[in-house]
């Protein structure tokens, strides 16, 4: 899968149905009301094909299920649900957002397929709701990283904020400035990415703040402490739950210390500059309510990082399922 063999998915919407069924059901169709897969027969339409309620052709496939009787198409159940948006466009958006390293701006999605822009940052949103690692992922062990960095630009050039809010400003929390730990009031947003260095596998969380408690609960959620071995800076917070792990190492970060031996953050250091860069290059500026989402499109390409682009699209499209986004779950604070 390629730009040029998938062009002609993306102006041939009946094709588009096939390739989303090919991609999201590999061994047949998957029953999403009660799970039976390959056990379903595809309902041919009476006149060759379907019609919306206002009369237009629809492309939709319907099959119904021999084991509980029921029908369902592709998008029962997945992130396409409920949307108006033609499948072909979806195609075409998630080969945008995978194949390319920087990820794509929603407004490039409005210019390239013709969708408002209000429709392709919540297809955007959509997508990204699928690359995030799901609740039954296996919790991390080996040689893991952890390290954690505060994203969010000047405060200044934010529009629809009073520069001197004072809720807002109320609200900062303190960012330590290593060396030296100095602290500041900032309105940056403190990140932590957990790294399984073994495997490549990296996930980041958007935490409150970066005590010790703080990171050893996020850290405790998606890695198995007692059968890991950790690696991070100097940093007095991981002291304590170091001593969970089978062993810890740490780099000087302070001296200018970055790698000794096979000890090395490295991969972090590597993993936000690129968040950095996508954040400040493709998305200009990445809210606080949407961070978790761009993170978790972040960890997914940074994971999948080795994979091919066709490989990568086919992970995340089997990804589609059981995940609904729907735009009050969106702009709820
Ligand atoms: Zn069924």
């Amino acid at each position: 899968m390629n730009l040029c063999s998938l062009a002609p998915y993306f102006h041939d919407e009946a094709a588009a149905w096939e390739l989303m069924e090919s991609l999201r059901w590999p061994n047949g169709p998957e029953c999403p009301h009660c799970g039976e897969i390959d056990r379903a027969t595809y309902l041919t339409p009476r006149n060759g094909h379907r019609t919306t309620s206002t009369g237009a052709v629809s492309y939709r496939r319907i099959w119904k299920c021999q084991a509980c009787k029921r029908k369902f198409s592709v998008l029962v159940g997945s992130i396409f649900e409920d949307s108006k948006v033609p499948l072909s466009k979806w195609l075409a958006a998630f080969y945008m957002l995978t194949a390319n390293k920087n990820g794509v701006a929603a407004y490039e999605i409005h210019r390239t397929l013709g969708v408002t822009n209000r429709t392709a940052g919540f297809m955007m949103h959509r997508i990204r709701e699928a690359t995030k690692a799901g609740p039954l992922a296996d919790m991390l062990r080996g040689t893991i990283v952890a390290d954690e960095t505060w994203v969010g630009g000047n405060p200044k050039n934010r529009h629809g904020e009073a520069p001197n809010d004072r809720k807002r400003l109320d609200a900062r929390i303190y960012e330590p400035i290593t060396p030296g730990m100095k602290i500041r009031k900032t309105d940056k947003t403190p990140v932590l990415a957990i790294i399984n260095a073994d495997t490549g596998e990296v996930r980041s969380r958007v935490v409150t703040d970066v005590s010790g408690h703080t990171l050893r609960k996020a850290i405790a959620e998606h890695v198995d402490l007692a059968n890991s071995h950790l690696r991070t800076d100097e940093g007095a917070q991981y002291l304590q739950m170091g001593r969970e792990f089978v062993s810890h190492e740490t780099v000087n970060h302070s001296e200018g210390e970055y790698a000794r031996g096979d000890v090395t953050t490295n991969r972090a250091e590597g993993y936000f500059s690129q968040l950095k860069r996508s954040i400040g290059g493709t998305h200009h500026h990445v809210s606080k309510t949407h961070l978790p989402r761009y993170l978790a499109e972040f960890d997914f390409r940074y994971t999948t990082c080795k994979l091919s682009d066709s490989e990568r699209m086919k992970r995340l499209m089997r990804q589609t399922g059981g995940r609904r986004l729907t735009r009050r779950m969106l702009t709820a604070r």
